[in-house]
């Protein structure tokens, strides 16, 4: 019964990191202010509720659109990083700024991907008493065959790794004021929201939206992109590739110990080991294996390297408008 004041018309705050995105961003900031508006006038929102736009180093005019939104209505404000540091990042800066100003913050992408006027159906959730609310894609049917078959995959593997994470929810989520305490008390650099966001914890819900194309502009993650993205949210969430390869190690010990009793028993038997082939495909095998093995320890002791390291995750250059 505590949170039933704050649960009536709470201030919310939409947060939209923007890269390179100044075709896209002067339509759907409006969209984002009508949205904004709904709420208000439906009473479901505060008045104070506002859009943070976070620049992630965009190299085209997308900050100064910002900053002449900002000017030309209070509700928009920005934040500028001092440089391109992705996604993920630009996000958790804007919700780190946004915290302690807000009852309840939204995040989207600015593309008009995120269908907008599903953020009254979060609302309605929180207000029911959600702290997290997932936007989780209803289809994928904008999506190519293999956007959607390699999505599909992504998810299956991070289950199989033991990742709790939300099938088929990106970065379209609401969280509470004390949701977004919790995040911040994940003090990590390799950042991977959608699999951190459940470790917070609290009631949450799911809402179902579509997604559509892109309004205009193009996908800032190519193949390459997404593969370092999942790649990151396994070994960021999961010691299980490592003891996979430790059972792995156990079983080819085991395998080569049977190798070598019949090595000895055909020797003293008499019995002529034949040729080297086998021999090199063993050596080549178990040597790819060996490879294979370093390569995934390496991977976790660079993440080591960089959370040891514990740099800035964003350094913020300018703002725009009042937070
Ligand atoms: N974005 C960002 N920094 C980057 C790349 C992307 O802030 O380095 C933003 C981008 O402006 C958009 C969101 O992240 O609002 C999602 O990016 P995009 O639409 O390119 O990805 P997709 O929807 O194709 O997965
Ligand atoms: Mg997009």
């Amino acid at each position: 019964m505590e949170d039933a004041p704050v649960r009536e018309k709470p201030v919310l705050y939409i947060v939209v990191p923007c890269y390179n995105e100044e075709s896209v961003l002067p339509v759907t900031a409006r969209l984002f202010l009508l949205e904004l508006e709904y709420l208000v006038s439906t009473g479901k929102i505060s008045t104070g509720s506002k859009i943070c736009f976070v620049n992630d180093g965009s190299s085209d005019s997308t900050w100064s659109i910002i900053c002449s939104l900002s000017s030309s209505d209070v509700r928009y404000v920005g934040l500028s990083l001092s440089r391109n540091r992705g996604h993920q990042n630009a996000l958790l800066a804007g919700l780190m700024e946004v915290r302690g100003k807000c009852d309840i913050c939204v995040s989207m992408d600015c593309d008009g991907q995120d269908d907008i006027s599903a953020c009254r159906r979060m609302v309605d959730e929180y207000l029911s008493g959600s702290d997290v609310v997932y936007g989780v894609r209803s289809k994928r049917e904008t999506d190519t065959t293999f956007k959607r078959l390699t999505a599909q995959g992504f998810y299956r593997l991070l289950e199989l790794m033991g990742v709790e994470i939300v099938y088929n929810h990106a970065d379209y989520r609401l969280l509470s004021s004390r949701a977004l305490d919790g995040l911040a008390e994940f003090g990590e650099v390799n950042l991977f929201l959608r699999g951190l966001v459940p470790l917070v914890g609290f009631t949450s819900s799911t809402v179902e939206y579509e997604r559509s194309e892109r309004i205009a502009g193009e996908s800032h993650y190519p193949l390459s992109k997404m593969l370092g993205l999942a790649f990151d949210g396994i070994t960021s969430l999961s010691i299980k590739p490592i003891r996979t390869l430790s059972f792995a190690g156990v079983l080819f010990s085991v395998l080569g110990l049977v190798g070598f009793i019949w090595a000895v028993v055909a020797f003293f038997t008499g019995q002529a080991i034949s040729g080297w082939a086998s021999t090199v495909c063993f050596v080549c095998f178990f040597g790819g294996l060996q490879l294979f093995a370093l390569g995934i320890i390496g991977e976790y002791v660079g993440k080591i390297y960089l959370e040891v390291k514990n740099r800035p995750r964003y350094i913020i250059a300018e703002r725009t408008g009042e937070l």
